[in-house]
């Protein structure tokens, strides 16, 4: 028997194979000279996506972020963090004070019409 044309000996009647995350080709020829073969690979683990959102999070939940093994086909899950609320300008945040002034303004403007 060979494993990639090398000669091993079976322990206990048991090949055992390690992972080399490329193809291994198992040779076994009986008495008469008739062989078989079969190519497997053995992967040291799986290996993950870069995952997509598979529920996106808002302010109240957590997303998800789902990765499928690119061997096979298993998949994981994540947790995506909460969006953060924009509700409240930060301090100092004075880009919605234009508005204000302007009314302001208006409301100036309308007294001193309607003063004697
Ligand atoms: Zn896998």
């Amino acid at each position: 028997m060979t494993v990639n044309g090398a000669e091993v000996t079976l322990t206990g009647n048991q090949l055992i194979l390690l992972p080399t995350e490329e193809p291994q080709t198992i040779a076994a020829t009986d008495k008469a000279g008739n062989s078989s073969t079969v190519t497997i690979t053995v992967y040291d683990g799986h290996d993950w996506d870069e995952g997509i959102i598979t529920t996106a999070p808002t302010a109240a939940i957590e997303g998800v972020r789902t990765h499928i093994c690119n061997h096979c086909g298993d998949t994981r899950t994540e947790a995506v963090a909460k969006q953060s609320s924009d509700k409240y300008p930060a301090t100092g945040d004075t880009g919605s004070t234009l508005p204000w002034f302007a009314l302001l303004l208006v409301i100036l403007v309308k007294i001193a019409i309607f003063l004697p």
